[in-house]
């Protein structure tokens, strides 16, 4: 495994006292990591049907197309209340302290299609189970679920119990 690890740089206490946030952006910038990381979180489904990619608000965007166009695959996307500008679907979660809405476009998926959701942080899960949730409404079938960066210690997979999580990289 390439050392995609040196490439992520940890901000103690950002944006909240408390949180060691993850930030990818050096990984995105390195010309030969970026399309390694591609590589690699597409090798699961390379043999596999996949009729979308579910990618989440907003660094999940960036991982999302170019898996997307790896798997020569359609890109929904999954987004914060509001921005959304046809009629969605739309699932009420809670974050730390208050709730947000995630939306998607009622047309995003078609009934029956395969998909992969993906996100670049799983951290308690709360943000993937409610996509899983807009997933289910508009009755795409999830074939898997996959994730640069697993935080461990928040137990989201737990939380996501019964899907097919996968991560690149772990940190306890
Ligand atoms: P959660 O719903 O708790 O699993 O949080 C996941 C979402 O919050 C993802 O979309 C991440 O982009 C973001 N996130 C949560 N914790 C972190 C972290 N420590 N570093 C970077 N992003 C994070």
């Amino acid at each position: 495994m390439p050392n995609f690890k040196s490439k992520i740089r940890e901000i103690p206490n950002w944006p909240h006292k408390g949180v060691n946030f993850k930030d990818i952006t050096p990984l995105l910038q390195d010309k030969n990591l970026f399309s390694r990381m591609i590589d690699r979180l597409a090798q699961p489904y390379l043999k596999k049907k996949v009729d979308k990619i579910v990618g989440i608000d907003a660094r999940g965007f960036l991982l999302a197309s170019a898996l997307a166009y790896k798997l020569k695959a359609g890109l929904a996307i999954v987004r914060k209340k509001g921005k959304l500008p046809a009629k969605t679907v739309s699932k009420e979660y809670s974050l730390e302290y208050a709730s947000d809405v995630l939306e998607m476009h009622e047309d995003a998926i078609l009934p029956g299609e395969k998909v992969v959701v993906i996100d670049d942080v799983l951290a308690t899960g709360g943000t993937v189970k409610a996509t899983i949730d807009l997933v289910k409404k508009l009755k795409g079938k999830i074939i898997g679920i996959e994730f640069l960066i697993e935080l461990t210690y928040l137990k989201g997979r737990k939380a996501l119990k019964g899907q097919k999580i996968i991560s690149l990289l772990k940190y306890w």
